[in-house]
């Protein structure tokens, strides 16, 4: 089949299959590998869709969403991203994966060059392939010491062919956030190269930092050119629900939504209703999850401090840590296959990241407190017996 040329099985739904098939066998496997919070979705979501079903919200809804859904989302963007977007510029998806999804397929021409930051989110890359797949796409690297953006490299590979740089911050998987001074530098690139950039934040609630979390589009001269995606998934625990959105200009709305129309039709209605719920909460569960989050960061951090073999780059928000392994001379696959099964420990390789990550693995910081821990200390354990301590 003409699409199996270009995209690869997703390595991290292989290894969780791996994990889950341990777990259908009963055997005790401590999961560093989940990429959802752990918390319940907040039941006055679930009140409000099931009294959305029992109302008839059970038919097809406008192709760009339910307008007092739009509407609450186009407040939210004033108030927490000081983007200025309308109703009209705002589309309701099943996730924000298929915001991704749908913003690449209308921005994207044949053999347009893409920026896309890696390690990245695995699926940008088959995504950027399905959408065109002559695109071509440039990955470049955060530096490994911080997670920093590598700028001469950015600068010096756009072009006026670069239709598209692709940023997810809080990131995963290294969990870095921008500085306001980097955000200045990335606006000022797409303001010398006219490209567009599409900035997936889905992971903004989650965010231990301290520090703010800026928005692209908030630049009023260049929000013209960015698509910022976001959704319920993880700010929300609302990982199964599938409901997203993303705000972008009128040409790439008329575009995206003609998708839609002929793809999903609409995001689930009564779906759609449940998320309104979701903007009159106080967020207090997101304060105590990051609290949480937090905390074992710094546990991780304090495990990890003592292991010559192993170096962290403390996350500032999302859900996970990037464990630096490249001191233990084993390739992320073998480290984390033989973490498994000799210590019963499931993490993702680096390597499913990008190509230049083969010498880290993505911790989740999911588990509860007590298992992550023992967790933490597994792979430790791991490290110093493989090296003869
Ligand atoms: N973007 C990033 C960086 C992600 O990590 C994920 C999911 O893990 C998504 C997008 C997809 O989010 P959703 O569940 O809303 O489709």
């Amino acid at each position: 089949m003409k699409i199996s040329r270009y995209i690869k099985d997703s390595p991290t739904l292989k290894f969780s299959e791996l994990a889950k098939e341990r777990n259908r066998r009963r055997e005790r496997i401590i999961s560093l590998g989940i990429s959802e919070p752990a918390f319940d979705t907040p039941l006055p979501i679930i009140d409000a869709t099931y009294d959305a079903i029992k109302k008839g919200y059970t038919k097809y809804s406008n192709s760009l969403g339910l307008i007092e859904l739009r509407e609450l989302i186009r407040d939210k963007l004033l108030k927490d991203n000081g983007i200025n977007a309308s109703i009209e510029n705002i589309v309701v998806t099943p996730g924000a994966k298929q915001a991704l999804y749908l913003a690449l397929m209308a921005l994207l021409e044949p053999y347009d060059e893409v920026i896309n930051i890696t390690p990245c989110y695995v699926s940008y890359i088959p995504q950027i392939k399905i959408a065109e797949p002559t695109a071509v796409i440039h990955n470049i690297d955060l530096k490994k010491d911080d997670f920093s953006l590598d700028w001469e490299k950015i600068e010096n590979i756009s072009n006026k062919k670069t239709k598209v740089i692709i940023i997810n911050f809080p990131h995963n998987p290294t969990g870095r956030m921008l500085h306001k001074d980097e955000m200045d530098r990335l606006a000022g690139i797409i303001r010398d190269k006219s490209c567009y950039i599409i900035s997936d934040e889905i992971y903004e609630k989650l965010n231990f930092s301290g520090l703010p979390h800026y928005s692209i589009a908030a630049f009023k001269d260049i929000s013209e050119r960015t698509v910022t995606v976001n959704g319920f998934s993880k700010a929300f625990s609302m990982t199964g629900w599938r409901i997203g959105y993303l705000t972008a200009n009128k040409e790439v709305i008329k575009i995206v939504s003609k998708i839609q129309q002929h793809i999903n039709t609409n995001t689930c209605t009564f779906v759609q209703k449940g998320a309104c719920a979701a903007f009159s909460l106080s967020n207090g569960h997101v304060s105590s999850y990051n609290k949480e989050l937090k905390d074992k960061a710094s546990l991780m951090a304090d495990i990890i401090e003592s292991n010559h073999w192993l170096s962290l780059v403390p996350p500032m928000g999302g859900l996970f840590a990037f464990l630096n392994i490249s001191r233990t001379g084993l390739s992320s696959d073998d480290f984390s296959f033989n973490l498994l099964s000799k210590k019963d420990v499931a993490v993702i390789p680096g390597v499913s990241f990008g190509e230049q990550w083969d010498d880290h693995v993505r911790i989740s910081l999911v588990a509860g407190k007590d298992e992550f821990e023992d967790g933490i200390k597994r792979i430790d354990r791991f490290v110093r017996e493989i090296k003869g301590i």
